[in-house]
C-alpha cells in the first residue's frame, strides 16, 4: 500500500494527522506490528459497510457479521476479547471498506479518528479514501487530505 498527499487538501502535508496517517500506512504494509506504539479502536461501526455494531464478538473486532461473513472472517474467536473497542487487526479492519478508527499514540496520547473508505466496484487496483476527523460530529465533520493505493 502506498500513500499519497493530496495538495487539494486543507489540511497541510505536516499536520500531525497526515504524518501520523503516512506513518501507520507504512508500518501495516511492513507488517509490523503497532501495537505497541498505537492503540487502534474503531467508533463503533462495521468497518466494511459503516453499520453500527451489535453482536459482542463484532463490537471486539470492528467487522458486522454479515460482512465478516463476505470478508471469509471468522468471528468465533472474538467474543470472549476484553478491550471491546481495539481494532485487533489494522490491516483487515481499517482498509475494510468504510471504516471509522481512532489512532492514539501510547507515547504522547495525541489521538487522530480518521475514515477509510474505498472507491466503488470490484477492481482490487481501486483506492482508498483517507479522511480526518476535525470537528466536533464525529459523522460528519471529516476533511479529505490522501489517498491510499495498493501497491
Ligand atoms: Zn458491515
Amino acid at each position: 500500500m502506498r500513500f499519497k498527499y493530496s495538495s487539494k487538501s486543507s489540511i497541510g502535508p505536516d499536520a500531525p494527522s497526515v504524518v501520523g496517517f503516512a506513518w501507520l500506512i507504512r508500518a501495516l504494509d511492513a507488517g509490523r506490528d503497532v501495537s505497541s506504539l498505537a492503540l487502534i479502536t474503531h467508533e463503533g461501526r462495521c468497518g466494511r459497510c459503516g453499520r453500527l455494531l451489535t453482536v459482542p464478538a463484532s463490537v471486539a473486532c470492528g467487522i458486522g457479521p454479515e460482512c465478516a461473513g463476505k470478508m471469509g472472517f471468522d468471528l468465533s474467536g472474538f467474543a470472549e476479547h476484553a478491550d471491546v473497542a481495539a481494532v485487533l487487526d489494522p490491516m483487515t479492519y481499517c482498509f475494510a471498506g468504510s471504516a471509522r478508527f481512532t489512532v492514539t499514540s501510547r507515547k504522547t496520547g495525541t489521538r487522530f479518528t480518521y475514515h477509510v473508505r474505498r472507491a466503488k466496484g470490484e477492481d482490487e487496483s481501486r483506492p482508498w479514501f483517507a479522511r480526518v476527523l476535525t470537528g466536533s460530529d464525529n459523522e460528519n465533520d471529516y476533511e479529505f487530505f490522501g489517498t491510499v493505493f495498493p501497491k
